[in-house]
């Protein structure tokens, strides 16, 4: 019997992998460029930090998580998500003590049992930001700017914004009761999780995907019409500073998101290349967790992209031609001719790699048409070539794998004077 993959989960294999390497290099370099520092939390966490700050009610408390208990009966989780990963470490080492503010970013495997179809695993990967510290509307602007601009980078375009606020916790109350009125004489009609969540999460009911619920719902109060004056101002605030960076945004009334901690802005970013499962990334303002979870009482806002569909959309644009193209290239690739002359090429490699030169050797004893090929199939800039007639005559070849042209190389006592060969390389 072989053994495979668990289902909702797979391998990421070249080149598939560049493409991952690219969105996450540029990435970190998004958040460098926006003053963000990297904060890697464990995989495993105490079951409660989750469900305490994600909601027992969600889905992902209630059905989606990984939870085991360990060898000693503790019950266990593998995160579903980072943010209150990064609030239980911002409490733990007291990061609020030494700087007002704290801006980080993570990148890294989240888990949830949900039911696998594209763009939907079971472990799938997200990057994202985190400002602690904060109530102030500019943060929850420069969080959707920076994921704004971070597609941009990357050459993605058609994306829509959209955003909404579930206003403070006064707020969230008073709707809450709102839409319990509202609902309250259509449930016969509704589905069960809506019945459900009725009781338990009257909020979420927003979010259902049912036809017959989705009717009902789409004349539901719009919870940016039911705001208290402070939520209006705040909401009011970030959309005047999207709109200074022209970022263009669409207002959805009705959005809501997974996730309880959420409070004031809430925001989500969607691609018209994902099919159903259309949300690249999200996101939003959290200003009772940290107090909640035994922090001081401040504000945060922070978001997340889906590494794995933000891979999808630039695969479907390599396809197109895009500027983003797979391939660890090599710049020089040494043929292995004669066994007796190993040792001497992989000195020789071991060097050139010390200064910097991508370089390989090939291992394999085959014919000299199959090691071109190999040298072809890595890319390889230059090829560098001696059998033992080159090594009698004190040179290699280099072969350049663009024009096909040839030069010798000379070797004293068949040592290659290292120096003379890198600067070579270098200057194509
Ligand atoms: P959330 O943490 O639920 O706010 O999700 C943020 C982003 O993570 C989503 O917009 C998706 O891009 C991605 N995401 C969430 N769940 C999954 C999943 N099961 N598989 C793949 N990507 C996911």
């Amino acid at each position: 019997m072989t053994i495979t993959a668990l289902r909702g989960t797979y391998d990421i294999l070249p080149p598939q992998s560049y493409i991952w390497e690219k969105a996450e290099s540029q990435a970190r370099k998004m958040f460098a460029l926006y003053g963000y520092s990297e904060l890697r939390t464990p995989i495993i966490e105490q079951t409660q930090l989750f469900s305490r700050s994600i909601g027992e009610n969600t889905d992902i408390v209630s059905k989606e998580m990984y939870t085991f208990a360990d060898r000693k009966g503790r019950s266990i989780t593998m995160r579903p998500e980072a943010t209150a990963p990064v609030v239980r470490a911002y409490i733990e080492h007291k990061l609020y003590k030494d700087q007002s503010l704290c801006k980080f970013y993570y990148i890294g495997p989240m888990f949830r049992y949900e039911r696998p179809q594209a763009g939907r695993n079971r472990q799938f990967y997200q990057l994202g930001t985190e400002i602690l510290g904060t109530e102030h509307p500019y943060h929850d602007a420069e969080s959707i700017s920076l994921a704004v601009s971070y597609f941009k980078s990357l050459g993605i375009d058609n994306i829509v914004v959209k955003i909404n606020s579930v206003g403070d916790a006064e707020s969230k109350q008073k709707y809450n009761s709102i839409l319990k009125n509202f609902f309250a004489g259509s449930l016969d009609t509704m589905c069960p999780d809506c019945n459900t969540r009725f009781e338990k999460n009257t909020l979420r009911m927003l979010d259902c995907k049912v036809p017959a619920c989705k009717e009902i719902i789409k004349n539901a109060p719009p919870l940016n019409e039911n705001l208290n004056d402070a939520s209006k101002t705040h909401f009011e605030s970030v959309l005047a500073l999207l709109d200074k960076m022209k970022i263009a945004y669409e207002i959805e009334p009705r959005l809501v998101r997974g996730l309880d901690y959420y409070t004031n802005t809430i925001f989500e970013i969607t691609h018209s290349h994902l099919g159903s499962q259309d949300a690249l990334g999200g996101g939003g303002r959290y200003n009772n967790l940290i107090a909640e979870m035994g922090g001081p009482q401040t504000g945060a806002v922070g978001f997340a992209v889906g590494i794995d569909r933000l891979v999808i959309v630039l695969e479907k644009m390599t396809a197109n031609n895009s500027t983003i193209t797979a391939g660890s290239d090599l710049d020089l690739y040494i043929l292995n001719l004669d066994n007796a002359l190993f040792t001497d090429h992989a000195e020789l490699l071991h060097s050139l790699r010390q200064h910097d030169i991508r370089a390989d050797i090939c291992t394999e004893q085959k014919s000299f048409k199959a090691q071109m090929r190999s040298a072809n199939k890595a890319n390889a800039r230059f090829v560098l070539i001696q059998g033992q007639n080159e090594r009698d005559n004190n040179i290699f070849k280099l072969k350049d794998m663009i024009n096909g042209t040839e030069e010798d190389i000379k070797t004293i006592n068949n040592n290659v004077d290292i120096d003379k060969l890198v600067e070579r390389i270098r200057q194509s």
